[in-house]
């Protein structure tokens, strides 16, 4: 608790500039990225370690994409099951303060580009999935729905009965992003009278471009520099749990 207590002496001001916008806000929209889910024990597969590189041929972004599925599906899998599954993890004080604030009526929408669903597990309920979500898979013969469990409780390449191969409803690198999710997630954006964005280097596009369409106050939380730093009303380089656990939902 030692540590806690002088990140709050350290923070006060910026705290209380925040409290401040979000009492203001009614349609308050988070835009968060895997800083947020790294507080709760998942780790950014693109930080890439040196592993990586004596368990695997190949890079994260290549396995990790819509060509070496099909080509190699049976690798893609190992890695896949090995690297993107942590669905132990439980939400942080980040996903429960966002979901406190949308119980409260400040916050209208949550926009992720993580796959771990810990938004919904905090309580969230109106969260946009940019990149999909792991505990979605289906066939992609007969595009029949499967839980999580046909890819846990399976090994090698996973299989519908109608002898499809089974996938997980998450982005992959070279796919397009869902354009209905895209298209209200830039609704909510454009809608909003507060913009919180955390745990992202806003490095990714073209999830990244959706903050380009929003004009109004701007909030960056995030350990490191961002390219819209200069853009922010208010930045606070600080963990994003910290610094909302700090926050009154009312
Ligand atoms: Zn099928």
């Amino acid at each position: 608790m030692g540590s806690t207590c002088a990140n709050i002496n350290m923070n006060t001001d910026e705290i209380r500039q925040l409290q401040s916008y979000i009492d203001q806000s009614r349609r308050i929209v988070f835009f968060g990225g895997a800083g947020v889910s790294t507080e709760s024990g998942i780790p950014d597969f693109r930080s890439v370690d040196g592993l990586y590189h004596q368990k695997y041929t190949y890079p994260p972004e290549r396995i990790i994409s819509h060509s070496f599925m099909l080509d190699q599906p049976e690798d893609f899998f190992a890695f896949y099951r090995d690297r993107m599954l942590y669905l132990d993890a439980q939400p942080n004080a980040a996903h429960r303060k966002l979901a406190e604030l949308e119980s409260a009526g400040r916050l209208a929408a949550v926009v992720t580009q993580n796959i771990d669903g810990l938004h919904q597990a905090a309580g969230c309920r109106n969260v946009l999935e940019l990149h999909g979500s792991v505990w979605r898979n289906y066939c992609m013969d007969c595009h029949k729905d499967y839980a999580i469990r046909i890819i846990t409780e399976s090994t090698g390449i996973p299989r519908c009965p109608c002898g499809g191969m089974i996938r997980p409803d998450v982005v992959l690198y070279e796919e397009a992003l869902d354009p209905d999710v895209m298209r209200r997630s830039e609704r909510y954006i454009r809608e909003a009278d507060l913009l919180i964005v955390g745990g992202t280097s806003l490095s990714v596009y073209p999830a990244a471009g959706l903050t380009r369409l929003y004009h109004g106050p701007l909030i960056l939380i995030n350990r490191s520099e961002t390219p819209q730093d200069g853009q922010a009303s208010l930045l606070i380089r600080d963990s994003i749990g910290e610094v909302l656990a700090q926050i009154r939902p009312s």
